[in-house]
């Protein structure tokens, strides 16, 4: 099984977000991984998947993904959208509101992106933003107040478990590889879709799913070759 992760959504190329993709661009993707033959999976607290299984993610929760959801829905692809829960008090208009979740596809479900999207200093704040965003989260519809993407990809092993505390049994990353089931209490990797890599999608995806990839070392290779990752892949070595 792959999870993708995707983050902004434009209807036209020319925006120098290297988080983002065009709607269109969305759009072929996901209708190439039907004709391929894989299969979106529902996201829920356990499910059965396969190497050609495939879980949609949106993180941040910006307001362009409303149309990539829209997209996504006419597809019958359900996805799942990590949200920064302080988010959905409707005061940026960048971001989706909890008003707007109401006109989303039935196939669209939402969790956690923590409360706030910062890497806070210290321990007991971390403990209560997750807790707070626990709680928006779960007053939601179609929500699955127990998953939750590390902002910024970013986790150690103490804060693991200050969210599985707070009631996050599955927690996803941003280092790239494939997973054998959903298993709780594991670090979820996932591979990023961006305008960086969009040119080369398909190759990414039979890459990441043929089945002979190790986590760990993908790992590596990543933390050497992504900066933007690195702190949180030295605080995964330093567990070991
Ligand atoms: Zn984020």
């Amino acid at each position: 099984m792959i999870i993708l992760m995707y983050h902004n959504f434009y209807r036209h190329k020319g925006h120098g977000d290297v988080l983002g993709i065009t709607l269109s661009e969305f759009s072929d993707q996901l209708c190439w991984m039907q004709d391929q033959g894989f299969c979106f999976i529902k996201p829920a607290d356990s499910v059965e998947v396969n190497d050609k299984s495939v879980l949609v993610t949106i993180d941040d929760g910006l307001k362009s993904s409303l149309r990539a959801l829209d997209i996504a829905g006419n597809l019958s692809v359900p996805t799942l959208s990590f949200l920064i829960s302080k988010q959905l008090d409707g005061s940026d208009d960048d971001y989706i509101s909890a008003g707007d979740i109401d006109s989303t596809p039935d196939g669209s479900y939402y969790a956690s992106h923590s409360h706030v999207h910062v890497l806070h200093e210290d321990l007991s704040r971390w403990g209560r933003d997750l807790e707070c965003s626990y709680q928006v989260v779960s007053s939601l519809p179609r929500s699955l107040p127990h998953h939750l993407a590390w902002p910024w990809g970013y986790w150690y092993p103490q804060l693991r478990e200050i969210a599985r505390n707070a009631g996050f049994e599955h927690q996803y990353g941003a280092y790239p590889g494939a997973l054998r089931e959903m298993t709780s209490g594991l670090i979820m990797p996932r591979i990023r879709i961006d305008g960086d890599k969009s040119g080369d999608f398909k190759s990414a995806l039979l890459y990441w799913t043929s089945g002979n990839s190790s986590v760990e070392t993908k790992l590596r290779l990543f933390a050497n070759t992504c900066k933007g990752f690195k702190r949180g892949y030295l605080n995964i070595t330093k567990s070991q």
